[in-house]
């Protein structure tokens, strides 16, 4: 069954709610190894997400995950607007002009918005950033439908990577972003943008 507009909204509904109602628990993972905001940035980004979605509710799925991108560039402060703006922007270019997409698709975007995050922020797994919840979980995506899963199964097996690759962010020491400034005492705190990452993939499985 391929994945309608109206369903790529309804996640996008489901990740604002998501990051509003989990904005204080990002916020002290934040306070541990940052400054405190991630959970106001990205409830704040998701909050003009929402508020801009009516006007593209009838377009095709790039132009709604292109108009998340420059929202989220245009609202969010810190490390994380430009990056999971720059995410969104790639996604929606994979999806250019799609009205319904397919498993392939969604694993297309995925890529693209993790190549996204790459370019940008020159980080590797292993790092401590959101890309050690991405990146696991879509290699378990891609492997789940090269063995014919159905979508919501494969979404679910990624959610679960997402979790875990979250969770292996706790004893790593982080070499990008502001946490980097801590040196060894970030070790021992779970990233918040690897926590958000986890929270976007959750939402997927409705
Ligand atoms: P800031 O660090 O500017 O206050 P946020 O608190 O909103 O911004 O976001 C912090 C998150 O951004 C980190 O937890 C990490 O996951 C992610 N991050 C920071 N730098 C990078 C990078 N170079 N590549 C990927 N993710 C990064
Ligand atoms: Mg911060």
């Amino acid at each position: 069954m391929p994945v309608t507009t109206e369903q790529v909204i309804a996640w996008l509904q489901r990740s604002a709610a998501a990051l509003h109602e989990q904005r204080d628990y990002l916020t002290q993972l934040d306070s541990a190894i940052g400054d405190a905001d991630h959970g106001a940035n990205m409830d704040r980004g998701f909050t003009a997400v929402m508020d801009k979605l009516p006007g593209v509710a009838d377009k095709d799925a790039g132009t709604i995950l292109k108009t998340v991108g420059t929202t989220l560039v245009s609202t969010v402060g810190g490390a994380s607007g430009p990056l999971y703006g720059t995410a969104f922007l790639r996604a929606g270019m994979a999806l250019a002009g799609k009205m319904e997409l397919q498993e392939s698709d969604v694993l297309s975007a995925l890529q693209a918005a993790l190549e996204g995050i790459t370019a940008r922020g020159k980080a590797k797994p292993g790092e401590k950033t959101m890309i050690d919840a991405l990146h696991p979980a879509i290699e378990t995506f891609k492997a789940a439908l090269e063995v014919g899963a159905p979508l919501k199964e494969a979404l679910a097996k990624a959610t679960a990577s997402a979790e875990a690759g979250m969770k292996a962010t706790i004893p790593m020491l982080a070499t990008k972003g502001r946490a980097s400034y801590l040196g060894e005492r970030s070790i021992g705190h779970q990233d918040p943008g690897a926590t958000s990452s986890w929270l976007f993939l959750r939402a997927m499985g409705g």
